[in-house]
């Protein structure tokens, strides 16, 4: 018997990291010393405070039988009390929250909700992959919005088609984003908001970077602090990125209570919920004390410095970011995003993601990570200004 995948498998797109993997398992057999700054993955470790909220809680056999589907209590609550301190939303914890398996498990979900068959959804190009493959494996067809460096990477809601606006089911957004770090101002939200009520079309904002920033005079907001973005909103926290707690698998989503209810109603009947264990270590951390953050926000600011400095210095358009562990540099003339970071590889050992991986709209830039210590970095730097390109 020949067993043949769904044809939602058949038509994923093809890796785009494949020949990128293959350079670096080459320069690593040849004995390279890599500096990976492909992944966006905090190389810091969980604060102690939330492990140890874990072993606490691991070792109570109340938290030891299945967890309720939509978060337990606590942990919802705690997330509201999050929002109310962090941006002055007031949230419904029953009702305008539900706790994730991680954000990307919400994110590849929500579709099965509110996506039949032939809906529109529109996906940032470039952006993370699971907003567009989510809506193609619930049926639906993803429409990509490209974002670039002249609109300072927000999307042109004037130039989305009236008929695809009205096709639309909701529009995914990211700020701060990955891969390019973009922040979005408040007022891009109030014009988004409004744009979204005149065509009917609801907003998914992934919130995944809100408290990576490095200055507290420019914190990313959220859009449900908006009037009227309840109506039509839902937002999703992570605390993978804020907490360095990306193997927890633990976030939530928070707003319109439609949405929140349609995206509870499909993990009720796919997965049973978060371990209490890590929702214990959960609350801890969104309740605890945050000098944890303002130290990780110390040691990426320094990271960014010593990275971006050094490459605006050595000459290259470097897009120094606000928020994120991510940077953008600009491609050399005349060569492509793949041959650059294909360069930087074979060249100088430095694995960078070229930008076409998140759409093709990521032409003309390769994305580097901050997820190495500085003196690192500071290698990173001293090799590319070595390259001749
Ligand atoms: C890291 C990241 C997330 C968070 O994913 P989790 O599943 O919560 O770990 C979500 N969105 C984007 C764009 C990310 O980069």
């Amino acid at each position: 018997m020949k067993i043949q995948p769904a044809q939602r498998i058949r038509d994923l797109p093809p890796y785009l990291f494949a020949h990128i993997d293959e350079l670096k398992a080459a320069a690593r057999k040849q004995g390279a010393d890599l500096i990976d700054l492909g992944i966006g993955d905090p190389d810091l470790p969980t604060p102690g405070h939330i492990v140890a909220e874990l072993d606490r809680a691991a070792a109570d056999p109340r938290h030891h039988r299945y967890p309720s589907y939509v978060g337990m209590a606590e942990f919802r609550q705690a997330a509201a009390d999050y929002y109310r301190r962090r941006w002055q939303v007031e949230l419904d914890p029953t009702s305008e929250v539900v706790a994730l398996i991680g954000s990307k498990e919400g994110i590849a979900h929500f579709p099965l909700a509110f996506v039949d068959p032939g809906d529109v959804v529109l996906c940032p190009d470039p952006g993370y992959p699971v907003y567009a493959i989510g809506t193609a494996f619930a049926g639906g067809t993803p429409y990509m919005v490209p974002l670039r460096r002249d609109n300072d990477f927000l999307p042109d809601l004037s130039a989305i088609p009236g008929e695809v606006a009205r096709a639309a089911r909701y529009i995914w957004i990211n700020y701060p984003n990955n891969p390019t770090a973009a922040c979005a101002p408040m007022a891009f939200y109030e014009r988004l908001v409004a744009w979204a009520h005149e065509h009917a079309v609801a907003i998914c904002s992934d919130n995944a970077y809100a408290d990576v920033y490095f200055d507290p005079a420019k914190a990313p907001p959220s859009i449900l602090s908006v009037p009227g973005a309840r109506d039509v909103a839902i937002e999703f926290y992570s605390l993978s990125k804020t907490y360095n707690m990306t193997g927890w698998r633990v976030a939530f989503a928070a707003g319109n209570r439609d949405l929140v209810a349609g995206l509870g109603k499909v993990k009720t009947n796919v997965d049973s919920g978060v371990f209490e264990g890590i929702q214990r270590a959960g609350i801890a951390a969104l309740s605890g004390d945050q000098r944890c953050v303002d130290e990780m926000r110390d040691i990426y600011r320094e990271r960014r410095d010593v990275l971006c400095g050094g490459l605006a210095a050595a000459g290259y358009d470097v897009l120094t970011p606000d928020a994120t562990f991510y940077c953008l540099v600009a491609n050399p003339r005349g060569v492509s995003s793949a041959d650059f970071a294909a360069r930087l590889l074979t060249e100088a050992h430095i694995v960078a993601t070229p930008a076409t991986g998140f759409g093709a709209a990521g032409e003309g830039f390769v994305r580097l990570t901050m997820c190495a210590p500085k003196e690192r970095l500071a290698e990173a730097v001293a090799r590319i200004r070595k390259l001749a390109i």
